[in-house]
Protein backbone atom coordinates (compact mmCIF):
# COMPACT_ATOMS: atom_id res chain seq x y z
CA UNK A 1 0.00 0.00 0.00
CA UNK A 2 3.02 2.18 0.58
CA UNK A 3 4.56 1.81 -2.01
CA UNK A 4 1.51 1.96 -4.23
CA UNK A 5 1.03 5.57 -2.53
CA UNK A 6 4.54 6.40 -3.30
CA UNK A 7 4.82 5.34 -6.76
CA UNK A 8 1.40 7.31 -7.54
CA UNK A 9 2.90 10.37 -5.66
CA UNK A 10 6.09 9.83 -8.15
CA UNK A 11 3.84 9.80 -10.91
CA UNK A 12 2.36 13.10 -10.10
CA UNK A 13 5.63 14.80 -9.45
CA UNK A 14 7.17 13.99 -12.78
CA UNK A 15 4.63 16.00 -14.37
CA UNK A 16 5.14 18.87 -12.47
CA UNK A 17 7.67 21.40 -13.80
CA UNK A 18 11.54 20.95 -12.67
CA UNK A 19 13.04 24.04 -11.03
CA UNK A 20 14.48 26.77 -13.09
CA UNK A 21 17.97 26.46 -11.86
CA UNK A 22 18.52 23.07 -12.65
CA UNK A 23 19.46 23.48 -16.52
CA UNK A 24 22.21 25.31 -14.86
CA UNK A 25 23.64 22.54 -12.36
CA UNK A 26 22.78 19.85 -14.97
CA UNK A 27 25.50 21.89 -17.44
CA UNK A 28 28.48 19.59 -15.42
CA UNK A 29 29.90 17.25 -18.06
CA UNK A 30 29.04 15.02 -15.12
CA UNK A 31 25.21 15.29 -15.51
CA UNK A 32 24.92 16.35 -18.89
CA UNK A 33 26.89 15.66 -21.47
CA UNK A 34 28.62 12.22 -19.96
CA UNK A 35 25.35 10.36 -19.97
CA UNK A 36 22.81 9.28 -22.77
CA UNK A 37 19.82 11.53 -22.84
CA UNK A 38 17.42 8.28 -21.28
CA UNK A 39 20.01 8.66 -18.50
CA UNK A 40 19.84 12.22 -17.45
CA UNK A 41 15.76 11.76 -17.41
CA UNK A 42 16.77 8.76 -15.44
CA UNK A 43 18.80 10.61 -12.88
CA UNK A 44 16.51 14.01 -13.08
CA UNK A 45 14.00 11.60 -11.87
CA UNK A 46 15.96 10.20 -9.30
CA UNK A 47 17.06 13.47 -7.57
CA UNK A 48 13.43 14.84 -7.34
CA UNK A 49 12.11 11.98 -5.73
CA UNK A 50 14.89 12.78 -3.32
CA UNK A 51 14.92 16.48 -2.62
CA UNK A 52 10.82 15.92 -2.46
CA UNK A 53 10.87 12.55 -0.15
CA UNK A 54 13.57 13.03 2.45
CA UNK A 55 13.97 14.58 5.49
CA UNK A 56 16.46 17.45 5.02
CA UNK A 57 17.93 19.71 7.86
CA UNK A 58 20.98 22.01 8.38
CA UNK A 59 22.58 22.11 11.76
CA UNK A 60 24.49 24.60 13.30
CA UNK A 61 22.43 27.26 11.67
CA UNK A 62 22.15 26.27 8.04
CA UNK A 63 20.22 27.20 5.90
CA UNK A 64 19.31 24.46 3.24
CA UNK A 65 17.98 25.76 -0.01
CA UNK A 66 16.04 24.16 -2.44
CA UNK A 67 19.42 24.18 -4.98
CA UNK A 68 21.59 22.55 -2.11
CA UNK A 69 19.23 19.73 -1.73
CA UNK A 70 19.53 18.96 -6.14
CA UNK A 71 22.94 19.60 -5.94
CA UNK A 72 23.53 16.93 -3.36
CA UNK A 73 20.74 14.75 -4.69
CA UNK A 74 22.02 14.91 -8.12
CA UNK A 75 24.89 13.72 -7.45
CA UNK A 76 23.73 10.89 -5.39
CA UNK A 77 21.61 9.96 -8.03
CA UNK A 78 24.56 8.85 -10.39
CA UNK A 79 25.16 6.04 -8.25
CA UNK A 80 21.18 4.91 -8.40
CA UNK A 81 21.31 5.00 -12.55
CA UNK A 82 22.20 0.78 -12.78
CA UNK A 83 19.04 0.44 -10.47
CA UNK A 84 15.65 0.21 -11.04
CA UNK A 85 14.28 1.18 -8.02
CA UNK A 86 16.13 3.75 -6.17
CA UNK A 87 18.80 1.83 -3.43
CA UNK A 88 18.52 5.14 -1.28
CA UNK A 89 14.74 4.96 -0.52
CA UNK A 90 15.58 3.90 2.88
CA UNK A 91 17.12 6.73 4.24
CA UNK A 92 14.99 9.13 5.98
CA UNK A 93 17.25 12.46 6.61
CA UNK A 94 19.94 14.39 4.93
CA UNK A 95 21.25 16.47 7.69
CA UNK A 96 23.53 18.98 6.39
CA UNK A 97 26.54 21.14 8.37
CA UNK A 98 28.08 24.63 7.24
CA UNK A 99 30.92 23.00 7.40
CA UNK A 100 33.82 20.15 8.77
CA UNK A 101 32.30 19.06 12.13
CA UNK A 102 33.66 17.42 15.27
CA UNK A 103 31.52 14.35 16.07
CA UNK A 104 32.08 12.09 19.48
CA UNK A 105 34.22 9.01 18.78
CA UNK A 106 34.35 5.89 20.70
CA UNK A 107 37.25 3.29 20.39
CA UNK A 108 37.66 -0.01 21.58
CA UNK A 109 41.04 -0.70 22.99
CA UNK A 110 40.40 -4.46 24.37
CA UNK A 111 37.75 -4.43 27.59
CA UNK A 112 38.29 -0.68 27.46
CA UNK A 113 36.29 1.81 25.59
CA UNK A 114 37.91 5.51 25.00
CA UNK A 115 36.07 8.48 24.17
CA UNK A 116 37.50 11.22 21.77
CA UNK A 117 35.98 13.67 19.07
CA UNK A 118 37.12 13.53 15.33
CA UNK A 119 36.74 15.74 12.50
CA UNK A 120 34.20 14.51 9.56
CA UNK A 121 33.07 15.41 6.41
CA UNK A 122 30.38 13.53 6.55
CA UNK A 123 29.02 10.04 7.57
CA UNK A 124 26.01 7.44 7.02
CA UNK A 125 24.55 5.15 9.08
CA UNK A 126 23.29 1.88 8.61
CA UNK A 127 18.83 2.42 8.73
CA UNK A 128 19.97 6.32 9.53
CA UNK A 129 21.03 9.87 8.30
CA UNK A 130 23.32 10.68 6.15
CA UNK A 131 25.16 13.37 7.75
CA UNK A 132 27.17 15.81 5.46
CA UNK A 133 29.26 19.22 5.09
CA UNK A 134 28.05 21.77 2.99
CA UNK A 135 31.67 23.54 2.37
CA UNK A 136 33.18 20.62 1.14
CA UNK A 137 29.96 19.14 -1.29
CA UNK A 138 30.85 23.14 -2.72
CA UNK A 139 34.05 22.78 -2.75
CA UNK A 140 34.06 19.49 -4.75
CA UNK A 141 31.10 21.22 -7.09
CA UNK A 142 33.09 23.52 -8.03
CA UNK A 143 36.27 21.18 -9.17
CA UNK A 144 38.59 22.01 -6.51
CA UNK A 145 38.89 18.46 -5.20
CA UNK A 146 39.43 16.01 -8.10
CA UNK A 147 39.02 12.52 -7.41
CA UNK A 148 36.64 13.53 -4.01
CA UNK A 149 33.59 13.86 -4.05
CA UNK A 150 32.07 13.46 -0.61
CA UNK A 151 28.46 12.77 -1.28
CA UNK A 152 29.43 9.34 -3.64
CA UNK A 153 31.33 8.28 -0.59
CA UNK A 154 28.66 8.36 2.18
CA UNK A 155 26.18 7.08 0.19
CA UNK A 156 28.27 4.06 -0.93
CA UNK A 157 28.56 3.00 2.29
CA UNK A 158 24.51 3.16 1.83
CA UNK A 159 24.47 0.60 -0.70
CA UNK A 160 27.08 -1.34 1.11
CA UNK A 161 25.30 -1.38 3.93
CA UNK A 162 22.10 -2.41 2.36
CA UNK A 163 23.20 -6.44 3.02
CA UNK A 164 24.56 -5.70 6.48
CA UNK A 165 27.52 -4.31 7.72
CA UNK A 166 30.07 -1.80 5.89
CA UNK A 167 32.61 -4.63 4.23
CA UNK A 168 32.99 -3.40 0.44
CA UNK A 169 30.17 -6.11 -0.30
CA UNK A 170 27.04 -4.07 -1.78
CA UNK A 171 23.91 -6.13 -2.53
CA UNK A 172 25.15 -7.43 -6.14
CA UNK A 173 22.30 -9.42 -8.00
CA UNK A 174 24.50 -11.31 -11.01
CA UNK A 175 26.18 -14.07 -9.82
CA UNK A 176 29.10 -13.64 -11.79
CA UNK A 177 29.08 -9.59 -11.01
CA UNK A 178 29.07 -11.01 -7.47
CA UNK A 179 31.98 -13.95 -7.98
CA UNK A 180 34.12 -11.40 -9.62
CA UNK A 181 33.40 -8.59 -6.96
CA UNK A 182 34.64 -10.70 -4.40
CA UNK A 183 38.27 -12.12 -5.61
CA UNK A 184 38.74 -8.58 -7.12
CA UNK A 185 37.48 -6.11 -4.05
CA UNK A 186 40.11 -7.89 -1.42
CA UNK A 187 42.82 -7.49 -4.37
CA UNK A 188 42.81 -4.18 -5.29
CA UNK A 189 42.43 -3.44 -1.78
CA UNK A 190 45.32 -6.07 -0.38
CA UNK A 191 47.23 -3.98 -4.11
CA UNK A 192 46.60 -0.13 -2.76
CA UNK A 193 48.07 -1.08 1.14
CA UNK A 194 50.86 -2.54 -0.40
CA UNK A 195 51.56 0.47 -2.90
CA UNK A 196 51.40 3.16 -0.43
CA UNK A 197 53.07 0.83 2.49
CA UNK A 198 56.06 1.21 -0.37
CA UNK A 199 56.20 5.44 -0.39
CA UNK A 200 53.49 5.09 -4.06
CA UNK A 201 50.43 7.34 -4.20
CA UNK A 202 47.34 6.15 -6.13
CA UNK A 203 44.53 7.66 -7.51
CA UNK A 204 42.37 6.12 -4.67
CA UNK A 205 43.09 8.44 -1.69
CA UNK A 206 44.95 6.71 1.36
CA UNK A 207 42.04 6.12 3.54
CA UNK A 208 41.36 3.69 0.66
CA UNK A 209 43.59 1.27 2.55
CA UNK A 210 41.77 1.69 6.10
CA UNK A 211 39.38 -1.46 5.64
CA UNK A 212 37.39 -2.79 2.60
CA UNK A 213 34.47 -0.76 3.85
CA UNK A 214 36.45 2.37 2.99
CA UNK A 215 38.39 1.38 -0.20
CA UNK A 216 34.63 0.75 -1.61
CA UNK A 217 33.75 4.31 -1.15
CA UNK A 218 36.69 5.90 -1.85
CA UNK A 219 37.70 4.33 -5.02
CA UNK A 220 34.08 4.74 -5.94
CA UNK A 221 34.27 8.58 -5.82
CA UNK A 222 37.39 8.27 -7.79
CA UNK A 223 35.93 6.08 -10.44
CA UNK A 224 33.19 8.98 -10.68
CA UNK A 225 35.12 11.68 -10.20
CA UNK A 226 37.75 11.05 -13.03
CA UNK A 227 36.88 7.89 -14.91
CA UNK A 228 39.05 8.20 -17.36
CA UNK A 229 42.72 8.56 -15.27
CA UNK A 230 40.85 5.85 -12.72
CA UNK A 231 40.42 3.72 -15.84
CA UNK A 232 44.61 4.19 -16.57
CA UNK A 233 45.41 2.82 -12.76
CA UNK A 234 42.81 0.49 -12.27
CA UNK A 235 41.01 -0.83 -15.55
CA UNK A 236 39.80 -4.14 -14.11
CA UNK A 237 38.30 -2.25 -11.07
CA UNK A 238 36.70 0.39 -13.50
CA UNK A 239 35.43 -2.27 -15.41
CA UNK A 240 33.94 -3.99 -12.61
CA UNK A 241 32.11 -0.53 -11.62
CA UNK A 242 30.69 0.70 -15.05
CA UNK A 243 28.91 -2.89 -14.77
CA UNK A 244 27.79 -2.80 -11.40
CA UNK A 245 26.79 0.85 -11.76
CA UNK A 246 25.38 0.59 -15.35
CA UNK A 247 27.52 1.40 -17.54
CA UNK A 248 24.95 1.80 -20.57
CA UNK A 249 24.06 4.68 -19.38
CA UNK A 250 26.98 6.36 -20.55
CA UNK A 251 27.16 8.21 -23.22
CA UNK A 252 29.91 7.65 -25.22
CA UNK A 253 33.71 6.55 -24.37
CA UNK A 254 34.92 7.25 -20.69
CA UNK A 255 34.86 10.83 -20.02
CA UNK A 256 37.44 13.31 -18.48
CA UNK A 257 37.11 15.84 -15.44
CA UNK A 258 37.41 19.09 -16.40
CA UNK A 259 39.97 19.74 -14.16
CA UNK A 260 42.59 17.84 -16.34
CA UNK A 261 41.32 18.57 -19.88
CA UNK A 262 43.97 21.02 -21.14
CA UNK A 263 46.76 18.15 -20.15
CA UNK A 264 44.99 14.71 -21.07
CA UNK A 265 46.11 12.75 -19.00
CA UNK A 266 44.71 9.62 -20.89
CA UNK A 267 48.30 9.71 -22.66
CA UNK A 268 49.96 9.63 -19.31
CA UNK A 269 52.11 6.30 -18.62
CA UNK A 270 51.02 5.06 -15.33
CA UNK A 271 54.40 6.67 -13.91
CA UNK A 272 53.70 9.87 -15.55
CA UNK A 273 50.26 10.03 -13.69
CA UNK A 274 52.09 9.07 -9.98
CA UNK A 275 54.23 11.66 -10.56
CA UNK A 276 51.75 14.07 -11.36
CA UNK A 277 49.51 13.44 -8.68
CA UNK A 278 52.76 13.72 -6.34
CA UNK A 279 52.72 17.14 -7.13
CA UNK A 280 49.21 17.21 -5.33
CA UNK A 281 50.19 16.62 -2.50
CA UNK A 282 46.70 17.11 -1.20
CA UNK A 283 45.41 14.60 -2.56
CA UNK A 284 47.44 11.97 -0.10
CA UNK A 285 46.32 13.80 3.05
CA UNK A 286 43.81 12.08 4.96
CA UNK A 287 40.72 14.21 4.35
CA UNK A 288 38.51 11.08 5.46
CA UNK A 289 39.37 11.19 9.39
CA UNK A 290 36.66 9.12 10.14
CA UNK A 291 33.26 8.66 8.56
ZN1 LIG B 1 33.77 6.39 4.77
Amino acid sequence: MWKWLRNRQRKLRSQKPLPHFLSRLIKRPDLSTWLTDAARVKLINHARNMVAEKNWEGLSGLVVTEEMKWKIALQASRLTLGFDDSPFDSIQSILIYPSTYVAPQQTKLGHIVVESSSLRLGEAWKRGPIVLAWEDIQREWEGHEPFHNVVIHEFSHVLDMANGDADGMPVIENPALARNWISLIPQQFAQLVQRLHSGHSDIINSYGATNLAEFFAVSTEAFFSSPRLFNIWHPELAQLYQQYFGHTFYSTSWPLHPQYSMINPSQFTASQTSDYLSSHRYLNHERYLVG
